[in-house]
Parts: structure tokens; C-alpha cells; sequence
């Protein structure tokens, strides 16, 4: 079957949707999904995906990260930093400082 740019999924329970990548994710499981990450509740699906997809689900975590490698994650928009830093501002934290090569981040999403 050849891959087409946006084809058609259908998920476990039934569900189709579309992805133009191969990125697995049923959109429509995913928004029946408790969010346990409220902090950040602004942003857009797929950026709470992206941060899923890390384990990043507080900010605990997301401050061990810098904003490079938030930004390289799929689905994260630049549009998405500012209410992530006004999370993190919440908490008292601030996104991580370290050397961007540490933990370089795969993206097979
Ligand atoms: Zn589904």
C-alpha cells in the first residue's frame, strides 16, 4: 500500500481520522483522555501530545528541558512556549539552561 501524504486511520475502538504523519495517535481517544496536566490547559492538543510523548506531564519535568528541545518536539509551536514559561512562572520554575546536546531528542512521532 503505498503512503499516501494524509491517509485515512482507523484506531482500535473504531475510530478514523487523519495524520500526515506517522504519528499512531487517535486523535479522537486522545481528546476522551482525562488530562493530568492541567498547568498547561491553554495549549493546543498536539503540543500536550508532544509533551505526552516525553513523559512531560508537570512541570517538575518540563523545567529539566530547554526550550530548544521543547520547541524541536512534534506538534510544539512557537506559540506554545509563552503559556508553558507562564506555567512554569506558576511553579517558580524556568525552562533548563543545560547544554542542548544532553538527552538529544529523538522524534519518532
Ligand atoms: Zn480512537
Amino acid at each position: 500500500m503505498p503512503q499516501l501524504k494524509s491517509s485515512p486511520r482507523t484506531c482500535d475502538k473504531g475510530h478514523i481520522f487523519y495524520k500526515s504523519s506517522n504519528c499512531p495517535v487517535c486523535p479522537v481517544c486522545e481528546a476522551g483522555k482525562p488530562i493530568n496536566y492541567t498547568l498547561w490547559i491553554g495549549l493546543a492538543a498536539p503540543a500536550r501530545r508532544a509533551l505526552a510523548s516525553k513523559g512531560i506531564t508537570n512541570v517538575n519535568i518540563l523545567s529539566q528541558f530547554t526550550e530548544e528541545e521543547i520547541l524541536a518536539l512534534h506538534g510544539m509551536g512557537k506559540s506554545s512556549i509563552p503559556l508553558l514559561k507562564k506555567a512554569l512562572v506558576i511553579a517558580g520554575k524556568i525552562l533548563g539552561k543545560r547544554a542542548i546536546q544532553l538527552n538529544k531528542l529523538t522524534n519518532n512521532c
